[in-house]
Parts: C-alpha cells; structure tokens; sequence
C-alpha cells in the first residue's frame, strides 16, 4: 500500500511559474533534454542549499517528517547535478504542494491580488492585464 502523500508547504517560488526553465546558452529548448524539478524539490533545496537551514528546520517549514526532506534533497539535487553534467534544461514545475503564501502584484499595471486557500499553483499572469511581470507580495522566507 503506497502512503497518503502529504501537501507541502513551498514558502518561496518562481513566479510566474512559466519563467522557470533554465538551459545551457545557444541551443533551443525544443531539442534539449529537460529534467523536471517539482516545486517541493526546489523548495527543499532552497531552504537548505541555499538558506543554510537545517534538514529538520526545512522539514518544520515546509509542514513534512526530516526523512521526506532529505528524499527531495536526493532527487532534486540529482536532477540538478545531471542537468548541469550532461547539458540539460531544468524546469520547475508540478508536485504536491501549496504555496504559503496568496498575494501577488503587477508590474505592469500594479494591480493587487490574492489568489484562494484552494490555489495551489502559482499564477502564470496578471488577471487584470494579463501581463507576466508579477511578483509575490510576501518576502521569501
Ligand atoms: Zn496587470
């Protein structure tokens, strides 16, 4: 029997999502290999790779046991290292997950919106002028 996966709370994201790709300098994306990287992967690495945090503080933030923290870390850092090896593109995209955050500005028009408890995925556009350079109103923890 396969354990109930567990929602996990992602404090600090791309937004808009769509700018989250990264590839190697002059070849087109459509012929590089692309290695997905879900958004509790990102967040795993970027709370203990990059914020220093602890595997039991990042595990306490993101609301899952140490032991989950650390199969992120694997597998997000495997990706990771085998995209910048072997020449491949990253996304950050998908997972199980909900942002911890709801608030989210324009640059364009500087509308000002939240989106609801049950919108786990970060927004692609502003909703007003259907722009893609918005932000998150909260600081990243
Ligand atoms: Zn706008």
């Amino acid at each position: 029997m396969t354990r109930p996966r567990k929602t996990k709370i992602v404090h600090g994201a791309p937004i808009p999502a769509s700018r989250a790709i990264f590839k190697p300098a002059g070849i087109p994306l459509n012929v590089v290999p692309v290695n997905n990287i879900t958004f509790e992967e990102y967040e795993a690495m970027r709370l203990v790779d990059w914020r220093s945090k602890s595997q039991f503080e990042a595990a306490t933030m993101m609301g899952v046991s140490q032991p989950s923290i650390s199969r992120l870390l694997t597998t997000g850092r495997q990706k990771v290292m085998d995209a910048l090896v072997m020449g491949k593109a990253i996304r950050i995209s998908g997972g199980d997950f909900r942002l911890a955050f709801r608030g989210f500005g324009c640059l364009s028009c500087d509308h000002k919106w939240e989106i609801g408890e049950s919108d786990s995925l970060a927004p692609e556009k502003c909703p007003k002028c259907e722009s893609n350079d918005i932000y998150s109103l909260k600081k990243e923890v």
